[in-house]
């Protein structure tokens, strides 16, 4: 007999904070890989003996708008502890985090997930989220190790997860969910190729049904989403294996090979590191003024929670509402377009979506970066609302100003794309069409409402793509009777 068992998943996620400089010295922070080694530094993030750290006000407050974004409590005291290890790529010998005062207090974010037309929504708590500095960057060759001290002393927020997650899809969502609130903010880019997003998943099984938690595995620095739900699911199976062989799952630290897609383990309990977390001395604990808080407070934008629940009141599907506020640029640039009001949501929403998001995706492009601004998009479709061009003319328009630019009003007067309205023409047509297809004729009388599309395409054709195709309908439904 097998028992059916239910995961319980919690998340670590490391982010690397977009502050202009590090944590405790003013090195510029997140240089990346064009810089070269070890020449973003100091004294301070090289940790040589003697020297202080000083905390940077630009972190702090990133992640206290970070915080926010996740309904965490500001907590207005905090502390620093340092967290002992040995590893080159950290000279000091220990790292500087916050461990028994964060700086975020518990909060939660809602994720949504499922098929796109019965999507489902979870509150998922955060235990805490806490500011530490980065260690350095090691890479290791045949015969020696190289470390680059640039990432040294970054900021980054850890976000600690409750164990509210039941799912690999929970927590693909949760993922999404944490990039877009970042994002959203302006706490990090968020750029797991640049490693500015890490994350720790740890996983355990119980009976469902029951509320005891299982014995957990950790699977550590997971640097993609598509990671974090294959290595979850692997672990999933495994552990299900292992507990309906009557074993017990050992808690300890794995590893995911991406490319077999298995995890291994890394270091089991037994050894596991004492980090020895004592008290920071050289920094006094961090007291937020209330005014300071209230100004970080004031300065938040709209949250995307809240622009699409508006989006829905509406009209806009709950899928649509979330892809167009799946950034802040995508949800600015939506609004930019329905602002005169000339334009509808949905169109815009179609629009937005289908051509140009698609475009730009194809190009591996933000839409930060879209060749073609929110407003030459509106005029576009202002064409398109007024039934002045076709759908198909409009997409040409489009790809034309995609490519080279330029205003709409004028590409569809070069074009000479204007519409033919005179009912006397396309009736003219419409009846030219009818006696070039009886098989569609008498499809449509038979009852086969769609045989239309073949006489429709007819009249397209006659008029070169300049009527439109929704007016030929109701004409030639008028003519069939
Ligand atoms: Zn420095």
């Amino acid at each position: 007999m097998t028992t059916q068992f239910e995961p319980v998943i919690g998340l670590e996620i490391h982010v690397q904070l977009a502050s202009k400089t590090k944590l405790f010295c003013t090195c510029p922070n997140g240089v990346g890989e064009d810089t070269k080694p070890n020449t973003a530094v100091c004294p301070v993030c090289m940790g040589h003996p003697g020297t202080m750290p000083v905390l940077t006000e630009g972190a702090v407050a990133l992640a206290v708008r970070a915080g926010l974004s996740l309904h965490c409590e500001t907590q207005k005291r905090s502390s620093f502890s340092r967290k002992h290890y040995f590893y080159p790529d950290l000279p000091k010998g220990y790292q500087i985090t916050q461990f028994d005062e964060p700086i975020n207090g518990a909060g939660y974010v809602e994720i949504t997930f499922g098929p796109k037309d019965n999507l489902q929504k979870k509150r998922i708590g955060i235990h805490h989220a806490h500011l530490e500095e980065d260690a350095a960057k090691s890479s290791h060759f045949a015969d020696h190790s190289l470390v680059d001290f640039n990432r040294s002393g970054s900021p980054l927020l850890e976000i600690v997860s409750m164990p509210d997650m039941r799912s690999p899809d929970e927590a693909y969502a949760y993922l999404t969910e944490i990039k877009r609130l970042m994002r959203w903010v302006g706490a990090s880019n968020c750029d797991m190729e640049k490693g500015e997003l890490r994350v720790d998943v740890n996983v355990s099984l119980r009976p469902v049904g029951t509320e005891k938690f299982g014995t957990r595995t950790e699977l550590k620095n997971l640097n993609s989403f598509k990671a974090v739900r294959d290595a979850l699911q692997f672990e999933i199976n495994r552990q299900t294996e292992v507990l309906n062989a009557g074993g017990q799952v050992k808690q300890e630290t794995r590893l995911w090979d991406k490319v077999e897609c298995v995890s291994r383990p890394m270091r089991s309990k037994e050894d596991a590191l004492d980090y020895r977390y004592f008290p920071e001395p050289d920094l006094p604990p961090l007291v937020l003024k209330d005014e300071w808080l209230e100004n970080i407070k004031a300065g938040m934008p709209e949250m995307p929670s809240s622009k699409e629940a508006r989006f829905m009141a509406a009209g806009l599907s709950a899928y649509d509402a979330g892809v167009l506020t799946s950034s802040r640029e995508i949800a600015d640039y939506f609004e930019t377009v329905t602002k005169s009001g000339k334009v509808s949501l949905k169109t815009a929403s179609n629009w937005i979506q289908t051509d140009l998001l698609g475009m730009l995706h194809a190009e591996k492009k933000e839409i930060e970066n879209s060749p073609m601004s929110a407003v030459q998009l509106a005029e576009l479709l202002e064409f398109v609302e007024g039934g002045k061009i076709n759908r198909k003319q409009a997409r040409e328009v489009f790809d034309e100003i995609y490519a080279h630019g330029g205003k709409a009003a004028d590409i569809i007067a070069k074009r000479g794309m204007v519409q033919v309205t005179d009912e006397g023409q396309l009736e003219a047509w419409a009846k030219e069409a009818i006696a070039a297809n009886p098989k569609a004729v008498a499809d449509y009388q038979k009852g086969n409402k769609a045989a239309i599309g073949a006489l429709v395409g007819g009249v397209m054709k006659l008029s070169k793509g300049k009527a439109n195709p929704r007016v030929i309908s109701q004409i030639l439904a008028k003519l069939l009777g």
